[in-house]
């Protein structure tokens, strides 16, 4: 007999599971068995699953209009610009459907930006172990061979350099006279949860505005209140000129919005970029239900605390055990390197422990829980994880 899944292209190796209903924290199978989810979608779900404001918002919306273009003004779209600029300290959003189209109007900034400095071929700094999307430019953008391998030629116009290193930074701006931005994520997440130093967004910061090139932070996974702060670069102090959500700012309902403020937010005129989905009323009123709730909820501040809560207990439970390197994380963004790769540790907390979890860069361990995760429920997703590494570390 066929699997129905072989009609699907090969793009990912599933684990058998097959949900049929989201609640909170929490997903059924068709069997109704319930599994405690630390994955949210990978970071898509951050006010939990099916939550009855964003439902109710998104039916209400369906029945009353859901796209017209931008051929015409969205009102909707016009109001969430409004409220995600106030909440992160943007100044203009451009609506995308995904991070990676998030990221492509980032990166088309920058481009103009270079040329019109008189960059011939404008370039954009980014780092070692960073994952923008899988778009051609975005992927040109990230590292990983798994990411890249195969997809040659890619774009030109990229010097990696390493992560977390300010001197690093420096040399490439000295080395090469036509940068015209840097682009980093605040919190490493698919290269293995690390974050960068405060010291160091502060560096990237300075060095940028010396050398006249604009800074572009990648916020599609710690975005949306998941590190503690609205956007993670908000805890660190630092201002970017633009700024990429995606993920959770619809909580499943696909929208993606490029930020900007400055010089940078003046770049782009009418015809330079589009989107024929991007901002529609539907998407709008995802986003923004999804911002009345996390405002209402001080759901940023309940990340902060519930993660380090979290990041305690763990750090009390595996620092200095064997088999463990480390555990880091912010807010609701965490991770714990283990000193061996662990290609069964996801199916076998799915299987024996009713626990989502995402392993990354072979070794790390990645959770990314709901924000509205409650005190009760982080016991227990601590109680199964530590079951579940137990049973892998012996
Ligand atoms: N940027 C970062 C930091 C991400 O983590 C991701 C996805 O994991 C992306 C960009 C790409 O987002 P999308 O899959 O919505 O295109």
């Amino acid at each position: 007999m066929t699997d129905p899944g072989d009609a699907l292209l090969p793009t990912y190796a599933r684990l058998p599971a097959r949900f049929a209903r989201g609640a909170g924290c929490w997903l059924w199978d068709e069997a109704g068995d319930a599994y405690l989810d630390a994955v949210a979608g990978i970071a898509v779900c951050g006010l939990g699953h099916c939550h009855p404001v964003v439902t109710a918002a998104v039916r209400e919306q369906a029945g009353k209009l859901v796209h017209t273009s931008n051929l015409y003004r969205v009102p909707l779209q016009e109001e969430l610009a409004a409220r995600l600029t106030a909440a992160t300290g943007m100044a203009r959003a451009f609506f995308a459907n995904s991070g990676a189209e998030a990221n492509e109007c980032a990166l088309k900034i920058a481009r103009l930006h270079g040329h019109r400095r008189g960059f011939e071929t404008p370039r954009v700094l980014v780092a070692e172990g960073g994952f923008h999307g899988r778009t051609l430019l975005t992927l040109s953008a990230s590292s990983g061979a798994r990411v890249r391998e195969g997809f040659a030629p890619y774009a030109e116009g990229f010097t990696q350099v390493p992560f977390n290193d300010p001197d690093a930074l420096r040399a490439a701006f000295d080395a090469h006279p036509d940068v015209a931005a840097v682009l980093l994520e605040p919190i490493q997440g698919e290269g293995g949860v690390r974050p960068a130093d405060d010291a160091y967004l502060a560096a990237a910061r300075a060095l940028c505005d010396e050398r006249g090139a604009l800074l572009l932070l990648d916020e599609v996974q710690t975005g949306m209140g998941r590190t503690g702060t609205m956007l993670a670069c908000q805890g660190a102090g630092v201002a970017p000129d633009v700024a990429t959500v995606a993920k959770a700012l619809g909580n499943g309902y696909p929208i993606g919005a490029c930020l900007a403020r400055g010089a940078a937010a003046e770049v782009l005129e009418p015809g330079r970029h589009g989107s024929t989905f991007g901002g529609s009323p539907l998407a709008c009123r995802a986003g923004l239900a999804v911002l009345e709730v996390l405002e209402r909820e001080d759901l940023c501040a309940q990340a902060a605390e519930r993660g380090g809560a979290i990041l305690a207990r763990l750090r009390a439970e595996l620092d200095g055990r064997p088999g463990v390197v480390e555990v880091r994380g912010r807010g609701l963004m965490l991770g714990i390197e283990l000193a061996a790769p662990a290609p069964e540790l996801a199916r076998h907390a799915f299987a024996a422990h009713r626990l989502l979890l995402n392993v990354t860069r072979e070794r790390v361990v990645r959770l990314l829980p709901p924000l509205v995760i409650g005190a009760e429920e982080a016991d227990e997703l601590c109680a199964r994880l530590l079951a579940a590494l137990a049973d892998t570390l012996k």
